[in-house]
């Protein structure tokens, strides 16, 4: 007797490989047996799953819901989407190790306020987490800019040795208790004056861990290829994999120059290990940047601590509204942040078929107006850029957000900081995972069937088709009371 049989249901399994016809038993997290036929066994609960999909639950590789996990944790954007696993702390930017008693600077302010920074080190946030657990499982990453921002009093230089040795000392503290790597956001003003040589250096403490480095880098514009060298660098320097967040070369100048980019990067990864994640949509999103209105077509305000009231207005209309010229108008919302327009579809589609490509929502969770990416992500992907353009079969779709990430960060088992394992035997763009993914948590979430955990901005219409997924995961007793 298991817990939970799945019958007759099409299994895609992540791998990349084939769908297949097969029953899946689950015994307390994990998946017992997939067969053929599992007459023999009979489930506490028997779900029929004839004419559904059947796939292991999606992996979000790149999220800021370090706060979202402990003030939210029924995670209802990203459980409805068949999220089963995050990853936090991108951009340079994690909740912990910091304690804070002045506002958190910008982009820190993306995901919480002074008092949200009080975890001075990586256990006590992940003991905050252990006290009241999240429906979905976290790999969590140490951002390097929450780092600069606990040791460094003045932020426009590079650290000082001192201060070197200070945040390796917190990173190293972070990496003994389970963080699965460190990520910066070199592009914004707390890590911009970082030179290559402090990344390496704090870095260096990671191949010991056998964590990975993820950057949201220093320029995805005119500089993007400089930057990409850069991010390859401090991997080689390193002796780490290394995650290249977001990709994506913005500003109309910029637009069409992915066809520079992939090749690059997939001539570095015959090298050295690269990995890179996307998300599906055109525009961006992040806090309010002067310099960045240049290059967007449109600019939405999705938050603002001077004027909240805006949030969800065109910053062209907010400025037409009170009669000022745009800077005046940047300046009165401060603190805030906005959605850009500012890609290009073709670039869009050409880093997401892009076969090594894997997906991660970066969605913003306490954003007033989120950006739609936080609860569209993955059935935009399922639904519009595999069912209706066909830029992938559905076995590469879910293997983009399965099996590919999965080997990608060592989530071999479940486990909310499962440390690392055999990335570096792992290949990147392969498929030979299947014994290990099929340890995976399963469990189970009906898209928008049952409605409960979709919410708004979910796009359920684009689950509507031959093909209905139905996601598996552990965490079905939490994320579906019935
Ligand atoms: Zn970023």
């Amino acid at each position: 007797m298991v817990d939970i049989i799945l019958r007759g249901g099409t299994i895609i399994d992540g791998t990349g490989g084939p769908r297949f016809r097969a029953d899946v038993a689950i015994a307390g997290d994990r998946v017992a047996a997939v067969g053929p036929a599992l007459s023999k066994l009979t489930g506490a609960r028997e779900i029929d799953a004839s004419g559904k999909i059947v796939a292991p639950g999606f992996i979000d590789v790149h999220t800021h819901d370090d706060r979202a996990l402990l003030s939210a944790p029924e995670m209802a954007a990203k459980a409805s989407q068949g999220v089963t696993t995050v990853i936090t702390g991108n951009c340079g930017v994690s909740l912990a190790p910091l304690s804070l008693d002045r506002a958190p600077p910008p982009p820190l302010d993306l995901i919480g306020d002074t008092a949200d920074y009080a975890y001075p080190r990586f256990a006590d946030y992940l003991d905050a987490l252990d006290k009241s657990p999240p429906a979905l499982n976290a790999a969590c990453l140490v951002g390097h800019s929450t780092l600069r921002v606990g040791v460094m009093s003045e932020l426009a230089r590079a650290a000082r040795p001192d201060e070197i040795a200070a945040m390796g000392e917190r990173l190293q503290e972070a990496l003994d208790v389970g963080a699965i790597g460190m990520s910066t956001g070199l592009y914004y003003a707390p890590a911009f004056h970082a030179p290559p040589a402090e990344i390496e250096a704090l870095a260096a403490r990671l191949r010991s861990a056998g964590a990975i480095y993820t950057t949201h880098m220093r320029d995805e514009a005119e500089h993007v290829l400089d930057s990409l060298e850069e991010s390859f660098a401090v991997g080689r320097a390193a002796g780490v994999p290394v995650v290249i967040s977001h990709h994506k070369t913005t500003g109309v100048a910029n637009f069409g120059r992915t066809a520079e980019t992939l090749p690059k990067i997939s001539a570095t990864m015959a090298r050295q290990e690269i990995a890179l994640d996307a998300y599906p949509y055109i525009a961006s999103s992040t806090v309010l940047r002067r310099e960045r209105i240049e290059d967007a077509l449109k600019v939405l305000i999705t938050w603002s601590k001077a004027a909240p009231e805006q949030a969800g207005l065109e910053l062209d209309e907010i400025a037409r509204d009170w009669g000022v010229d745009i800077d005046t108008a940047v300046a009165r919302l401060q603190p805030a942040g906005a959605i850009y327009w500012m890609m290009d579809e073709a670039d869009v589609r050409r880093v997401l078929a892009f076969e090594p490509t894997m997906i991660g929502s970066d969605g913003l969770p306490h954003d007033a107006h989120p950006h739609p990416r936080l609860w569209g992500t993955f059935p935009r992907i399922l639904g519009h850029y595999c069912r209706e353009v066909g830029l992938f079969s559905l076995e590469q779709a879910v293997h983009k957000m399965t099996g590919l990430p999965a080997v990608c960060f060592g989530l071999a088992g479940r486990g909310r900081v499962d440390r690392p394992r055999d990335f570096r035997r792992a290949d990147p763009a392969g498929c030979r995972y299947r014994a290990r993914l099929r340890q995976w948590p399963w469990g189970m979430v009906r898209g928008q069937a049952d409605g409960r955990a979709a919410g708004p901005g979910a796009a359920p219409a684009d689950y509507a088709g031959r093909s209905e997924p139905v996601i598996l995961q552990a965490d079905e007793q939490r994320l579906s009371s019935d």
